[in-house]
């Protein structure tokens, strides 16, 4: 990614961020009254971190359309592997394997 002599601001504190210490935080589902696609989120390191600890703390993984850098890691360490129904396009973090789904490596376009 360029940033030429832009400089985003975290997602969650909206702190200005470099673009060495910038983390794709994945992209949230929209909503029906959503007239665009969810953007991108972007979080400096304090927030990637925070994330990162609210996960092992509840030992939850997020819920999103893409995931952000952070997941696979986390979720290789706390258990989790990805999971799709066969043939769907989205799947999710599971520990245990729901009736009828498989496990799958994440899809490069979900990472
Ligand atoms: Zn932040």
């Amino acid at each position: 990614m360029s940033f030429g002599n832009w400089r985003l601001r975290c997602d969650d504190c909206g702190c200005f961020i470099g673009k060495n210490n910038t983390h794709f935080g994945g992209v949230y589902f929209g909503g029906p009254e959503d007239m665009e696609p969810p953007e991108a989120r972007y979080l400096c390191d304090k927030c990637e971190a925070a994330e990162i600890a609210e996960a092992r703390k509840s030992g939850r993984m997020p819920t999103r359309w893409v995931t952000a850098d952070w997941e696979a890691p986390i979720a290789a360490e706390l258990g989790f592997r990805w999971a799709a129904l066969p043939g769907a396009a989205w799947g999710a973090w599971r520990r245990e394997l729901p009736d009828g789904w498989e496990w799958v490596e994440v899809p490069d376009e979900l990472k």
